[in-house]
């Protein structure tokens, strides 16, 4: 089951004396189950420390993902969710609410121990990927595929320190493509591909700061439009 978790994910990078921006355009789990309308979940979260915070929702793809942002309680933003350790699916809010408590209990606690620990707990939000959209036909230009590795490889790598989570596939997508069978592409992780993207990105922004740099030819317009330095380059009147 694969579901769209997160659409436009920021995967921006602080580096020394820059900032790297970069979105990528979606966020998939494989097994994350769709929300539905009347269904409701009861899920326990394992944290870094050992713990299990046990919540309810209806919707568990998004829910899960603000507990990675830190935005659904105080103790998943102090103690680093790892995963979805068990969920259970109910008919109404009320079923869930009755679930919750009762697995909250010192019992419950205990059940869900045992549960866990015999591999019969329904787990999720452990299979993610990535996948970006490139608005050009599949592109064969060595170069520039080996500039989409390093950057997906990168985006991976930051989702991994910002979630804690490692993403299994990466892919990307060329909407122009006419072969469809060959529109979807999947690029291998590769560490070294980070450091190498990370030693790109540095050489050209000492470069820009050098402004050593010349335009031999501009791009097209809507490039441009798309670019966040447009302002700088339409107050130096290069666009
Ligand atoms: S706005 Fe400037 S930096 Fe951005 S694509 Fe156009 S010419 Fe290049």
């Amino acid at each position: 089951m694969r579901r769209v978790i997160q659409t436009e994910v920021d995967v921006s990078l602080e580096k020394d004396g820059y900032i790297l921006v970069g979105k990528v355009d979606l966020l998939m789990g494989q097994d994350l189950p769709a929300p539905r309308p009347g269904l409701f979940f009861v899920y326990v979260i394992e944290c870094a420390n050992g713990s299990h915070y046990i919540g309810q929702t209806e919707d568990l793809c998004r829910r899960w993902v603000e507990h990675l942002k830190g935005n659904a309680a105080q103790w998943t933003q102090r103690h680093k969710p790892i995963r979805i350790a068990h969920y259970e699916e109910f008919s109404s809010r009320k079923e869930a609410v009755e679930r919750e408590r009762n697995l909250k209990t010192g019992y419950g606690r205990k059940y869900l121990k045992r549960l866990i620990k015999s591999g019969q707990a329904q787990q999720a939000g452990n299979k993610l990927e990535l996948l970006d959209f490139k608005t050009s036909e599949r592109s064969t230009d060595a170069g520039l595929l080996s500039t989409y590795e390093d950057q997906l490889c990168t985006y991976a790598h930051v989702l991994e320190r910002r979630h804690g989570k490692h993403p299994e596939r990466l892919l990307l997508y060329w909407t122009a493509e006419p072969d469809k069978a060959a529109a979807l592409m999947e690029i291998p992780y590769r560490p070294e591909k980070v450091e190498a993207g990370g030693r790109r990105f540095d050489q050209v922004v000492s470069r820009i700061q050098a402004r050593d740099f010349t335009v031999h030819r501009l791009p097209e317009i809507k490039v441009c439009k798309e670019c966040d330095l447009k302002a700088l380059c339409g107050a130096e009147r290069r666009i």
